[in-house]
């Protein structure tokens, strides 16, 4: 059995371009389907992978491993930066749709079976929609209030929210009375039964997302993602140590080792490796049992498309620390379009259960991707007042 080609389909979504991959074998209708989206980055994505193309032509789909190593580790550059490391996962992943195919079972089965009956989804306010969800000024605590009861109103039971605004090094004390205001205007709308979550972007300085971590930690987050840059795990850990509110970090890490030392830094009570860009659903796996050792949650990463979404929901159903799963469900209208999925999504509740088709279980409308071809992703820049380049 060989690996015959390897295809990338951009399918442009607004915030996003979805880069999905397709793996196509020597054996008649036997493919495998990835995603490799990472915004902003789609060609150099694009032009990874075709760089890759030229190690896997030819092997054999079935020895992931091996071939996981081989891209990691051949041509001397290793593969843990974030376009490579994207365009490794978005193969792998595909890879593991392709074996699943083989023996005729969801991928969860190849890994040792379901250790969970259902997997919890969240939202993002506004389920995802790019002006709700990034745009909606801080200062406006009543919208955020409202947002959080229509989440809660679609059946979800936790939704994130970018209650923290972008900071210069130090600012004053309004920032971080807005994300108070916000906060308390969520609590109110929800009550204590919904879980909410901060996502912070990594925007503030470590003693910025100090004062806001203990400004919210009256709340009772569920967890509160970047209160700093990740190349500063010291400070995310001091952060964690001076706060109950559980912290969550991960999505732009890439490979096992940057996990490891998140863990061993004791950095984190929740780690977000991205799949489709920490190394797929192989170093995922690695990642997830570096954090059964540690007795540390995961929480997948997951904004982006659906085959990135079925890819989470899967590793989900065979990891034991994994406790939620992120998802869009507004980003575009014509999302369900490109999909059919194999899971099946309780609409009280917004629970998952899984999916019994083999490999990832998910069919993709080729024809439907056609119709958004790539566009240059919507551009979102900060810069703060005195015009310095902040982070978005
Ligand atoms: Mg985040």
């Amino acid at each position: 059995m060989k690996i015959t080609a390897i295809e990338t389909h951009v399918c442009h979504a607004r915030m996003r371009n979805w880069i999905f991959v397709k793996i196509i074998t020597d054996q008649p209708g036997l493919y495998g389907w990835g995603e490799a989206t990472l915004e902003w980055h789609t060609q150099a994505v694009v032009g990874a992978i075709k760089d890759i193309e030229t190690l896997l032509i030819g092997e054999d789909p079935r020895r992931i491993e091996y071939l996981w190593q081989m891209m990691y580790r051949q041509h001397f550059w290793h593969g843990n930066g974030v376009v490579r490391g994207t365009a490794i996962s978005g193969i792998d992943i595909a890879l593991w749709d392709i074996l699943g195919k083989i023996h005729g079972v969801p991928c969860h089965e190849l890994w040792g079976g379901r250790v969970r009956d259902y997997i919890r989804l969240y939202c993002h306010l506004g389920g995802g929609k790019m002006e709700d969800f990034y745009e909606t000024d801080t200062s406006d605590a009543k919208r955020f209030g409202e947002l959080a009861l229509q989440a809660v109103e679609e059946g979800f039971t936790a939704f994130k929210s970018m209650a923290v605004p972008p900071t210069m090094p130090i600012e004053g004390l309004m920032p971080v009375k807005h994300a108070e205001a916000c906060v308390k205007a969520m609590r109110e709308a929800v009550g204590d039964q919904i879980d909410i979550m901060v996502d912070c972007h990594a925007r503030p300085s470590p003693r910025m997302g100090m004062l806001f971590a203990q400004a919210l930690e009256p709340y009772g987050l569920y967890f509160f993602e970047e209160p700093c840059w990740p190349e500063s795990m010291e400070d995310i850990a001091l952060i964690q140590r001076a706060v109950k509110t559980p912290i969550a970090t991960g999505e732009r890490l890439v490979g096992v080792h940057a996990f490891r030392e998140l863990l061993e830094k004791r950095a984190v009570s929740v780690i977000q490796p991205d799949i489709t860009h920490c190394g797929g659903l192989s170093e995922a796996r690695k990642i997830g049992a570096l954090a059964e050792a540690y007795r540390v949650a995961m929480a997948p990463h997951n904004p982006q498309g659906p085959v990135s979404t079925a890819a989470s929901i899967e590793l989900g159903f065979a990891t034991p620390s994994y406790i939620i799963c992120e998802s869009v469900h507004s980003d575009v209208p014509w999302r369900s379009d490109i999909v059919s999925e194999g899971f099946t999504v309780e609409p009280k509740g917004r629970i998952v259960y899984p999916n019994k088709k083999p490999g990832l279980g998910i069919e993709i409308d080729e024809k439907e991707i056609k119709k958004h071809p790539f566009q240059q992703e919507v551009l979102q820049r900060v810069f703060y007042k005195d015009g310095s380049i902040g982070d978005w």
